[in-house]
């Protein structure tokens, strides 16, 4: 049995009085088992979660699963409408600048009173006790807060007060052009596999204002000052950004694989026993965030992008070549050689995005690729 159900979230006004609002959806099944959240366009752009989450809510009402699963697709109603000619732009906000996925929220300095006040507790009366801190503290910033908050961290703390009550969230985004990669916190490294994502960057335990580290680091840290006083901890949360292709299309048939991919993980996790859904065999490469580097453009130009995702490309192999007719010359025998320039690296690197326009200025950021990578 599964109890479906919808709930409008109110998240904002706009200056005409016109309502934020996100739909919220619920499945709740009668045998008790994990919480899961997953949301998707917290970056205006970034659709194809949208379209992952119409996927996951026709599979899951005909599958049998343990808990609680919360769907939220269109987390970011400013960003998703905020569109400029043809384009939708919404990866910072228009007004402050800033990131709309940085603007989420961890107060450390309730880790070591807490950590105190629990430390003969069970490991079941931290978990429930610590969700009420977490759930509190975040309260306390919506609704007690004399001197506002900014349009942004109104939609976000919002979000994450949901999504900290779980025990697994998933945070649905995409690159530029893009191929398909996990972003993983390193204690979490052994669930990768268990999604149908090729490349995984591991991050550290830090909280830098995204979606994610919101949810796992202040559990991190409870465990690492836990163990400063002497206790072994374990918990079971786990977030993880989940970038599924490129901006701006959604694709309905690669949604239904990457629901698939969810589901294995989530199999793996104990949400579901159905065995149809488990890992793909295929190569999973992974590296360090600080081995993950974007590459800027030496110069401004026309782009024509050489390089493929996910392959392994050798030292001295051009990502890209940049057409510059500014520099062509008729008079000369290597017109050719002035006008087109070769972009190489002197290592080996795994392209994993590129920038989505042709047309870009010197330091545009070309390319990101994973360095020193390994098999995951
Ligand atoms: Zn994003």
């Amino acid at each position: 049995m599964t109890e479906f159900s919808k709930q409008v979230l109110y998240v904002g006004e706009m200056a005409s009085g016109a309502q934020l609002s996100i739909p919220v959806y619920r499945l709740k099944s009668n045998i008790a088992g994990p919480k899961v959240y997953i949301q998707a366009n917290m970056h205006g752009a970034e659709v194809q979660g949208n379209a992952v989450i119409f996927q996951l809510l026709e599979i899951l009402k005909n599958t049998k699963f343990k808990g609680e699963i919360t769907l939220v697709p269109y987390a970011n109603p400013v960003a998703c409408n905020h569109k400029n000619g043809e384009y939708t732009l919404g990866r910072f906000d228009p007004i402050t600048g800033i990131n709309w996925n940085r603007m989420y929220h961890f107060n450390e300095s309730i880790i070591a009173p807490f950590a105190l006040q629990y430390l003969q507790a069970s490991d079941a009366e931290v978990d429930i006790a610590f969700k009420q801190l977490l759930h509190t503290e975040i309260t306390d910033k919506l609704e007690h807060n004399q001197y506002g908050l900014t349009t942004g961290q109104r939609i976000a703390y919002q979000l994450q007060r949901m999504a900290q009550q779980a025990d697994i969230v998933l945070d649905l985004h995409t690159g530029p052009i893009s191929s398909k990669h996990l972003y993983c916190p390193e204690y979490a490294q052994q669930s990768a596999s268990y999604f149908n994502i090729e490349h995984t960057i591991l991050i550290p335990n830090e909280f830098d204002g995204a979606m994610d580290e919101a949810n796992f680091c202040p559990w991190w840290k409870l465990q690492t000052e836990f163990k400063r006083l002497g206790r072994n901890f374990t918990f079971n949360k786990e977030a993880f950004t989940v970038e599924l292709g490129s901006q701006e299309q959604i694709n309905l048939e690669l949604a239904k694989e990457d629901a698939k991919s969810i589901l294995s993980y989530l199999a793996f996790k104990n949400v579901l026993s159905n065995k149809q859904y488990a890992p793909e065999n295929i190569t999973r490469y992974a590296c360090y965030l600080k081995n993950y580097k974007a590459f800027y453009s030496p110069m401004g130009g026309m782009v024509d992008y050489l390089a493929e995702f996910g392959k392994p490309l050798p030292a001295g192999q051009p990502l890209a070549r940049i057409l510059r007719m500014d520099n062509y010359d008729l008079e000369m025998s290597n017109a050719s050689d002035k006008a087109i320039h070769y972009l190489t690296l002197d290592h080996p690197v795994l392209p994993i995005l590129h920038f989505a326009s042709a047309s870009v200025n010197q330091g545009t950021e070309l390319y990101k690729v994973f360095t020193n990578f390994f098999i995951l």
